[in-house]
């Protein structure tokens, strides 16, 4: 049975890696995901055989309850609400391993030194993935104030808790059975270091946050995994800790900042606005005019931000890009790494309107030749366009690559109003020479300019 178990494993744990691989393409993701669940469905039915002198019945029970509670979660939540419910997922992921680390404790007091490093430190990764996804979670649904929280000694007190975890553990370790309060304790450290560290983290940031959390869950499956020597949830564990640390990498250099700087820098709770030069006027103009524009451009950029999302534009949007390839306007998509609200967000988008994907380019294959770009619209983009963060040092987002759309010919910027984007900040980009605000929901907007091509 324990070989049938094992064997079931591997091909799960095969099954996990190459869905994982082909999940890098928009093209092949799909079928990766669905490779990705069948491998999951192979490890409970591994975990199934393995145990099946144990009561299976409460695996079963497990697996329909989490099965159901997955299903509806998936089909209820909003788009714009994915970041939430991959927080709380993650958040899901620390507490399962915190709950492994302790019932195994329970199994074996007495465990070797081995087993307890490995169930301390699973407590008290699950517990900080846990408590800090759950902090994270609240940010992104504004449960409590995406702002910072500072507090004087800050440091000290995360470095404090942080010098307990190793005291506790080592305590722990060298006599685990006459240790319970100790373990108990460390549970608990656990949990306040995940709070700690993430309340003093902008909502901005939660993104990079999220996918670092993700990372600890994949940690904290891990380390579970060593604690009951089971195969297939050291590999999960690991291919979950290695592609979160790999999307928070790419993120942070999406922003041109440090990860350090992402944890410690409490980005957001600065108020300034950057140099209060003067703006310049703001020139907007209406769909028929900004039909007239595009009518007789030769190349067209679209920069869609997270007000495409809002909007449920992309479709719209889609029938606007078809009708301009019709008219012979060459047409791309240009797509910044946190444009939105997740990483991915914008392909998701297009992807599900059927955008072609080779019309998407990635920022930095767009930056170095959109001077040429006679038209580029920006839809419900914000941040991402930004100027400040190329030519104001004082702004709280200097040094994040943007795309460089002030720099085309010409510049649509489709919002509803001035108001700013999800880092709170005024963007000189509305006041250039070559820019021209185009008023209203970008559906709508995006609808109306369809209407005056389909008039023509
Ligand atoms: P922004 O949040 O900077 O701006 C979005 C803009 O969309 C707003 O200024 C808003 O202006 C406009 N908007 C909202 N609703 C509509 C609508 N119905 N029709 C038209 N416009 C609308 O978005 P960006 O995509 O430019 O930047 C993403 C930001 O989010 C970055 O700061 C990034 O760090 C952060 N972030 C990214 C995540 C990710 O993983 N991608 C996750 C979490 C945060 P108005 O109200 O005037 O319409």
């Amino acid at each position: 049975m324990t070989f049938l178990a094992e064997f079931i494993y591997i091909i799960a744990a095969v099954l996990f890696v190459v869905g994982l691989k082909r999940m890098n393409k928009p093209a092949t993701a799909r079928r990766g995901n669905q490779m990705s669940s069948i491998g999951m469905f192979l490890a409970i039915l591994g975990t199934l055989i393995h145990f099946d002198i144990l009561t299976p019945e409460y695996i079963l029970i497990g697996m329909v309850i989490g099965s159901a509670v997955g299903v509806i979660l998936a089909r209820v939540v909003k788009m714009t609400e994915m970041p939430q419910m991959v927080a709380l997922l993650n958040g899901f992921g620390g507490i399962a391993s915190l709950l492994v680390g302790w019932a195994e404790y329970h199994k074996n007091p007495s465990a070797d030194l081995y087993t307890a490093v490995t169930t301390f430190l699973t407590v008290v990764v699950g517990g900080l993935t846990f408590s800090g996804s759950v902090i994270a979670w609240a940010k992104l649904k504004e449960v409590m104030s995406g702002k910072p929280i500072l507090f004087p000694g800050q440091q000290v007190v995360n470095a404090a808790v942080l010098l307990s975890v190793v005291v506790g553990g080592v305590i722990f370790s060298i006599d685990p059975a006459n240790n319970y309060p100790i373990f108990i304790g460390l549970m608990a450290v656990g949990l306040i270091l995940g709070v700690t560290s993430v309340i003093p983290i902008g909502g901005a940031d939660m993104p990079v946050v999220i996918s670092l959390l993700n990372s600890y869950s994949g940690i904290a499956g891990c380390l579970a995994g060593f604690v009951i020597q089971n195969t297939v949830l050291i590999v999960t564990g690991s291919l979950v800790g290695a592609s979160g640390i790999i999307l928070t990498n790419i993120m942070c250099k999406a922003m041109n900042r440090s990860l350090a700087n992402v944890l410690f820098s409490g980005f957001g709770s600065v108020t300034t606005q950057g140099k209060s030069e003067k703006k310049g006027e703001v020139k907007s103009l209406s769909a028929q005019d900004a039909y007239m524009v595009l009518e007789s451009s030769g190349s067209v950029v679209f920069v869609p931000g997270y007000g495409l999302a809002v909007a449920q534009a992309q479709h719209a949007c889609h029938e606007l890009a078809s009708l301009l390839q019709k008219n012979g306007t060459e047409v791309t998509f240009a797509i910044h790494p946190v444009a939105g609200r997740m990483p991915g967000h914008m392909n998701v988008l297009l992807a599900e309107a059927n955008v072609s994907y080779d019309l998407l380019k990635e920022m930095d294959d767009v930056n170095p030749t959109i001077d040429q770009v006679d038209v580029a619209i920006v839809i419900g983009a914000n941040d991402v366009v930004n100027p400040a963060a190329r030519e104001d040092k004082t702004s709280p987002i200097y040094g994040m690559p943007i795309i460089n759309v002030d720099k085309a010919k010409n510049v649509i910027v489709m919002k509803r109003s001035m108001a700013a984007g999800f880092a709170g900040i005024e963007n000189p980009l509305f006041y250039k020479e070559n820019t021209k605000m185009l008023f209203g929901d970008a559906k709508a907007v995006l609808q109306e300019l369809v209407s005056e091509f389909k008039k023509s």
